[in-house]
């Protein structure tokens, strides 16, 4: 198996033990945390102690998947990598418009534009994070993306989401990377997946987020399914949508139907989340709660390591 490409470099796919594909760590201030306290994340002694908590834990990995100018900081993740053992991916891309300051110089530039910004973030270093909106950094970084991310509102891919979405999937498509799409409950999916088909992103670099934000109606799950991509269930420990035996009864029937080298499991972790920032559960809680509950549940071994190691490394590097 390949390498990864980490904020401290390339990695061995094959060395990364517990992973979880979509988690947010340590957020700069967005217009998004003045309507959502939950979203502030910029203490980055909380977020390493939260880390190191991950790792005593046996967290060896995530992805985290706030992308550039949505508050993002390369050099942060970096250092917090460094000094807590676990080996973070970081996304370029982007998300929800309203992560952006009005002033952004996201909303201005063309397809071509985003679509060399993306690229150059992926193969030559990241922007550093920027107090300014208005200006987009000259220097780059020397840390590395190793995914993108991309996001598809209520509405669908339409309007200025369509340019973006078509950058984002042509920068993962040339690098060879993963796709992420953050969805509203898979809503328009499959219409944005079949998009980044055309732009020359296969399905086994394809992720589909925050299906399970609804986890009492199979169907759209299994229609994203069947499109070959990955589903990453990030609503585990998220009792606002639904209890962890509901979403476990999701993976038993979607393992059930053929789909278990598909999975993959996260938090989407926001302040509210994690333990160190006084949220309600922490970093660690798939590790210690939720795979236990799987154990209980029924699911064996080879199925929880599938969901949680198998599938991420062939998703990165297979
Ligand atoms: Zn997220």
């Amino acid at each position: 198996m390949g390498s990864i490409q980490t904020v401290l470099g390339p990695a061995e796919a094959d060395s990364l033990g517990h992973s979880q594909i979509h988690e947010h760590l340590f957020v700069r201030h967005t217009p998004m945390a003045d309507k959502n306290p939950a979203l502030r994340m910029e203490e980055e002694e909380l977020s390493l102690a939260e880390l190191k908590d991950y790792r005593r834990a046996g967290g060896a990995f995530l992805a985290d998947a706030q992308p550039v100018a949505a508050g993002r900081d390369a050099l942060v993740l970096e250092r917090l990598s460094r000094e807590s053992g676990v080996a973070i991916m970081a996304s370029t891309g982007y998300h929800l418009l309203g992560f952006y300051p009005e002033s952004c110089w996201v909303h201005a530039l063309d397809e071509e534009g985003l679509y060399r910004l993306y690229r150059g973030e992926l193969e030559e270093g990241m922007l550093p994070w920027s107090a300014d909106p208005a200006r987009r950094p000259e220097e780059v970084t020397g840390v590395r993306a190793g995914l993108v991310k991309a996001a598809i509102p209520a509405e669908g891919a339409v309007g200025r989401y369509e340019t973006l979405l078509r950058a984002a999937a042509r920068a993962a498509a040339a690098c060879g990377v993963p796709l992420m799409l953050h969805t509203e409950k898979g809503a328009h999916a499959p219409e944005a997946v079949r998009l980044c088909f055309g732009l020359g992103v296969p399905p086994e670099k394809l992720v589909v987020c925050h299906v399970d934000r609804q986890a009492a109606d199979f169907a759209p799950h299994e229609a994203v399914a069947r499109l070959g991509v990955y589903l990453d269930y990030d609503t585990v420990g998220r009792f606002k949508y639904h209890s962890d035996g509901e979403e476990a009864a999701l993976l038993r029937h979607m393992a059930d139907k053929g789909w278990g080298d598909r999975l993959l499991l996260a938090l989407d972790t926001t302040a509210q989340r994690l333990a160190a920032y006084g949220g309600e559960i922490g970093l660690t809680y798939i590790l210690e709660t939720f795979l236990p509950l799987l154990a209980g549940a029924g699911f064996t071994p080879e199925e929880r390591e599938r969901f949680t190691v198998r599938n991420c490394r062939r998703l990165f590097a297979g």
